[in-house]
């Protein structure tokens, strides 16, 4: 067997591996540079093997950077099966095409201002490209294995990530491989903990969080005195969430708070469509994740979803206390933008990010104490009350890395790290070799091996 990794090495985006055997050849995860913009030009390099000839393709999960390079590898002539859970395929059934419209945004964006080196620039897909790419999907249903051809099989673990998030393993007679994909956390609120697939001869692992243990906070008791104290002086708690499993957590945290008295009993709102049709998604697949059905109805009933441009402009009309949760995550982009413009201006008002925020985002100044921020050309002045919740991350930390891999037995020969800064990557390879005497190699762009 032989690997060749495509993205995700030295980095957290792109994740793409691919792996030969015999005379087949299947990709592990499809995903799309996000970021940065050297990142993002790497999404316009020539493939370095024709799409044509990738007999499948297998998905960890649904995050764009997991799978958002899918409908240009269709483009590209990629026209084989796309294997994934079915919590995988529908959440891309609303992430790709969402995908395909900011692509077209931005190539619009870029043609209005000219500042695009082609002329006309070009999205990387449409939209309509993307819908295309979900004809090709094949989701597992309740089955967790695969057969690749008479030799080679594939299984899917539950890795805890986001819903329907795996790590596959493929094993030939000759060797076995594991890719953890995005592991969740143990503690997680929302998700089951990940599960270790059995012994593998090799693991593919990912170190996002390999340099760092999450502190012990009660996301609960935080939200509470910020809500209870943002309504007392007469304000609007404004929540950038990222849309899926993100803000269908915070939604299930403030339903309970309200419904046992701990906040006040102000409206909820959820101004979001992708983050509107991923909770409903969550709600359907009810049985993979911990918040059960009445859970989801009960969020149903505390929370306005607000789907109309007309009803989310009229929110920023509105002057009594109320929680807004809205995307996008890091106001980047979205509907949160425009109720950032009317809420910033506010002393009474509570603007609280909910993960962490990438280095250049509006949200990375703003919790860095930025007095005012830029939007649609104009400066806004800060004068809210900012706050960040990190407890909510969707990612394991150094100690869950660590009890994952521990969980493969016997220990594998090799551990190969991705998805993860350099410092991160040579961190956790350090702690690997350290405490399991495994032999460790950070995996480097373009870079080959047999197996
Ligand atoms: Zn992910």
């Amino acid at each position: 067997m032989k690997l060749q990794f495509l993205g995700a090495c030295q980095t957290v985006t792109g994740s793409k591996t691919l792996v030969s055997y015999q005379n087949k050849r299947i990709l592990i995860d499809a995903g799309m540079f996000q970021g940065q913009k050297e990142l993002r030009l790497q999404n316009w390099q020539p493939f370095p093997i024709d799409p044509a000839s990738i007999d499948a393709i297998l998905l960890t999960h649904a995050h764009i950077d997991h799978s958002g390079f899918l409908p240009a590898l269709m483009k590209q002539g990629f026209h084989g099966p796309v294997y994934c859970t079915s919590g995988t395929k529908a959440l891309c059934d609303v992430l790709l095409p969402d995908a395909g419209f900011l692509q077209e945004e931005d190539a619009r964006y870029a043609n209005k201002k000219g500042f695009s080196k082609h002329s006309p620039a070009l999205p990387l897909f449409t939209e309509k490209e993307a819908r295309r790419s979900l004809s090709l999907f094949e989701p597992l249903g309740s089955e967790t294995q695969l057969s690749l051809n008479r030799d080679w099989r594939a299984e899917f673990f539950p890795s805890g990530h986001i819903l329907g998030a795996s790590s596959i393993r493929l094993e030939t007679p000759e060797t076995s491989v594991c890719f953890s994909g995005d592991l969740g956390r143990y503690d997680d609120l929302m998700m089951y903990p990940p599960i270790s697939p059995p012994h593998s001869d090799y693991v593919v692992m990912e170190s996002t969080y390999g340099d760092e243990q999450h502190l012990k906070v009660n996301a609960d008791e935080i939200l509470a005195k910020i809500i209870t104290d943002t309504v007392q002086r007469g304000g609007i708690v404004l929540i950038p969430s990222f849309a899926v499993g993100r803000a269908q957590l915070l939604l299930h945290i403030i339903t309970k708070l309200k419904e046992s008295h701990r906040i006040p009993q102000v409206p909820i709102f959820l101004n979001s469509p992708m983050a509107i049709k991923a909770t409903e998604i969550y709600s359907h697949f009810h049985r993979q994740h911990k918040l059960s059905k009445e859970d989801c109805e009960r969020i149903d009933r505390n929370t306005t979803y607000v789907k109309t441009m007309e009803e989310s402009i009229e929110l920023n009309n509105r002057t009594y206390p109320s929680v807004i949760v809205s995307a996008s995550g890091m106001a980047s982009g979205g509907r949160v933008l425009h109720h950032l413009k009317t809420m910033a201006k506010n002393y009474r008002n509570s603007i609280v990010f909910s993960g962490f925020q990438a280095p250049g985002t509006r949200g990375d100044a703003m919790v860095n104490g930025a007095t005012q921020i830029k939007m649609h050309g104009q400066y806004i002045p800060v004068k809210a009350e900012v706050h960040q919740l990190t407890s909510l991350s969707a990612h394991a930390d150094q100690a869950g890395l660590l009890n994952w891999l521990s969980k493969i037995q016997p220990s594998p020969k090799k551990v190969f790290i991705n998805h993860g800064e350099p410092l991160a990557s040579d961190i956790l390879k350090t702690q690997i070799e350290e405490r399991f005497s495994i032999p460790v190699e950070c995996v480097q762009s373009g870079q080959k091996v047999v197996l």
